[in-house]
């Protein structure tokens, strides 16, 4: 409840009657440019992520804030891949990040690679060192990093501190060519090893690896740190305003230092902004990848996975996850916000932009005794609720239909006013039929259902003689299309223990039947189920082209064939159901 609350005073800052409100990053801004800190220089931000892995909806809140503040101000927006660890990094990953950035409606003004910078970068570190403020160490990570001290505790020198300038650019130029073990040596920044700021314990800024990177291949055996590359990129880049999340807060100081030290006529500002979080799911890149490495979903772009292509692959759509960044606001605090608001959002947006099909989940058939073998009726019925100007379409109708499941009950409980024995319903867009005979099956399951139709009901006939409580909607048995529809539960779920884990019923899947219309979907289009939800049709495409994924599903398919239903090899995935539980 108290995370709801946040995001309604968030959305009421946010969307006041259009009076203007700025965010605290764009206070920062307009007073940099009030005190004419970039010399009336545009605006120039940057999206920066990591090739280590997909981008999730954390990301999709950076990059909407990076861009849109350009935008707002006029200003440009570059996407900059931050490769400078090599043995994660994949181009793999690189092109996922376009395809995503894109995806959500922004275009970069300059694609950059971090790597292209390494020779620059090396030359910075020149500086530094020529002017006494670095020195290479030849002491090994725990010994750097039991040397470091706590907060209370200040850390202790390091025995190279002192060694002399030449010695250190010697060393640094034979760690540049391979002369050196990983871990034998790294370049550290010679600042201060008692300051309060930990991050400023003469930090390491350069480290030996061998491992060959996605772009300079063998080029370089030593990669710079984080802390010393980023600030050196924004700074190359003229980037003005460089946004980040809030853990890199502490680590400002020492973005400072960097640029204060190697000479940069306008060094960019570093603004932290909070981190985005969202209930029922983890938001982590090297979580993420676990799950997908250990086979716990179906790739990066399952559909249960909080990654931008899982939730394109859902049926999210671009315009609701960039309105959902922009009323969640930005903040200085970090806060976990309600899934539920996004799928509210979800909701919508698509009950604006897909029609309506008729779709019957657990089926049950009936069979209208008093109805022509051979005959077909085409029914109209509307496209869409919402939005009555996309008019109607034709569904076929015939003596055998399917219903949902739960839209009939042998013994009916109180104040259940759909299909039971003895009881007339309306079904949508047709006739008024009546339950007459429960048929079964050997094992006792519900065979078929036996009703009989009044001729005189039929839809748009002005037919005014009784009413009926019930209406269910149904699909015709000899043209119905099986699909396969996966509804899903949060990925993640706390357990007694209060721990996130997994949760073993994020995925149901079921075979259904839909009216014939539905086995033209392409793969990626959207779909309401009448009185079920939001659909998409699955875009991953199976061997024989059309949308489906495991073998499970084909399984499923092919029974379908066999029985003589007319099938369509469908897989549909659920979008969001049609209630929502956020409440405002
Ligand atoms: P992860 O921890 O998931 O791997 P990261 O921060 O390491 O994320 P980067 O590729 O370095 O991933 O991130 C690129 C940009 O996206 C950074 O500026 C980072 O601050 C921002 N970002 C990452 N996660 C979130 C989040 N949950 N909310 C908002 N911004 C985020
Ligand atoms: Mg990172």
């Amino acid at each position: 409840m108290a995370e709801e609350k946040n995001i309604e005073e968030e959305v009421a800052v946010t969307v006041t009657e259009g009076r203007e409100v700025r965010n605290f990053i764009e206070n920062f801004i307009d007073e940099d440019i009030a005190e004419g800190r970039f010399s009336g220089k545009p605006i120039y931000t940057r999206f920066p992520p990591e090739p280590n892995g997909y981008l999730h909806i954390g990301h999709a809140k950076a990059i909407c804030l990076s861009f849109t503040t350009a935008e707002k101000y006029g200003g440009k927006c570059n996407l900059r891949f931050d490769d400078t660890n090599p043995v994660k990094e994949d181009t793999e990953y690189v092109e996922s990040i376009e395809e995503d950035v894109r995806w959500l409606g922004f275009e970069w003004d300059e694609l950059r690679y971090a790597s292209d910078y390494f020779e620059k970068m090396y030359s910075c570190a020149v500086t530094l060192i020529t002017k006494g403020l670095a020195y290479v160490d030849d002491l090994s990570a725990d010994e750097i990093r039991e040397t470091r001290g706590t907060l209370k505790v200040s850390g202790s020198d390091s025995p190279y501190r002192d060694r002399p300038a030449e010695e250190s650019l010697q060393l640094f130029s034979e760690m540049r060519s391979g002369l050196h073990e990983d871990g034998s040596k790294v370049l550290r920044a010679k600042i201060d090893m008692s300051a309060p700021n930990i991050n400023l314990r003469d930090p390491v800024i350069y480290r030996i690896s061998h491992a060959s990177h996605h772009r300079t291949g063998d080029e370089w055996a030593i990669y710079p740190m984080y802390d010393f590359a980023h600030p050196l990129e924004d700074a190359i880049e003229g980037i003005t305003h460089s946004l980040c999340t809030l853990e890199f807060e502490d680590h400002r100081p020492l973005y400072d230092w960097v640029l204060a030290n190697t000479d940069w006529e306008m060094p960019p500002r570093q603004i932290e902004f909070a981190r985005l979080g969202l209930t029922g799911t983890i938001m982590s890149k090297r979580l993420l990848k676990e799950l997908v490495d250990n086979g716990n979903v179906d790739g990066w772009d399952d559909p249960r996975m909080p990654t931008i292509a899982g939730l394109r692959r859902r049926g999210y759509t671009p315009e609701s996850i960039r309105e959902f960044c922009e009323k969640i606001g930005v903040a200085k605090a970090n806060s976990l916000v309600d899934a539920d608001f996004l799928e509210h959002l979800v909701r919508e947006d698509l009950k604006v932009k897909v029609q309506s099909r008729n779709v019957v989940f657990d089926p049950i058939k009936i069979v209208i005794e008093n109805y022509p073998e051979d005959l077909t009726e085409e029914m109209a019925m509307e496209n869409s609720r919402e939005m009555p100007e996309w008019g109607e379409r034709l569904v076929p109708f015939g003596r055998e239909l399917y219903i949902d499941g739960a839209d009939f009950m042998e013994e009916p409980v109180k104040k259940y006013f759909r299909l039971f024995p003895g009881n007339e319903v309306r079904f949508k867009g047709a006739y008024f039929l009546t339950c007459k005979e429960v048929r079964k099956n050997d094992d006792g399951s519900i065979k078929e259902l036996v009703c009989t139709y009044d001729p005189e009901t039929k839809s748009g006939s002005g037919f005014s003689g009784r009413k009926v409580k019930g209406t269910v909607h149904w699909v015709s048995a000899k043209t119905a299309v099986e699909i396969t529809v996966r509804e899903y539960e949060s990925l993640m779920i706390e357990n007694e223990e209060g721990e996130q884990v997994l949760n073993p019923q994020s995925v149901t899947v079921k075979q259904c039947f839909a009216e014939p219309l539905v086995a033209d979907a392409a793969p990626g289009e959207s779909f309401q189920f009448f009185r079920h939800g939001y659909y998409v049709a699955d875009s991953v495409l199976n061997d024989e082209g059309t949308a489906g994924v495991n073998d499970e599903v084909k399984a499923g398919v092919n029974a379908g064939v066999k029985a003589g239903v007319k099938a369509g090899p469908k897989v549909f995935n659920q979008i969001v159901g049609l209630k929502s539980s956020w409440k405002k």
